[in-house]
């Protein structure tokens, strides 16, 4: 029971939010919540969630990994000035997953994108 709440209260704090916290983030808005969990358990559960397919894990270069309430395909930006996370409002492309198959002879089954520039706070 308490470990389905916390969990609970995991997946919550990552549907709310769009800015694809880091664990450590995550594990301070927790602890709001619930005062007594551990690093341990928001990492657990984490890759629980992520294994369910109800959230996406981005590891992103080699930095710490982020995490993602959206586990719908969609698109990142990641400014390579203040190093923020967002997501980008296109639609995905499924056609490239068509087109390389016919090309390669190989069968995708998925597609990520990640886009690197400045955001328009780091532009100006
Ligand atoms: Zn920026
Ligand atoms: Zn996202």
């Amino acid at each position: 029971m308490r470990k389905t709440f916390q969990r609970q209260v995991i997946l919550e704090e990552l549907r709310v939010t769009k800015d694809h916290p880091r664990a450590a983030e995550l594990y301070a808005r927790v602890r709001h919540r619930i005062p007594t969990v551990s690093f341990g358990t928001v990492y657990r559960n984490l890759r629980m969630l992520r294994d369910q397919g109800l959230i996406q894990e981005l590891t992103l270069g080699d930095e710490a990994s982020r995490w993602d309430g959206n586990y719908s395909l969609h698109y990142h930006f990641t400014c390579q000035n203040c190093g923020q996370v967002q997501d980008l409002e296109v639609e995905p492309d499924s056609r490239w997953e068509a087109k390389i198959e016919c090309l390669t002879g190989l069968a995708i089954n998925h597609h990520r994108a990640e886009f690197y520039g400045l955001c328009s706070d780091c532009r100006n």
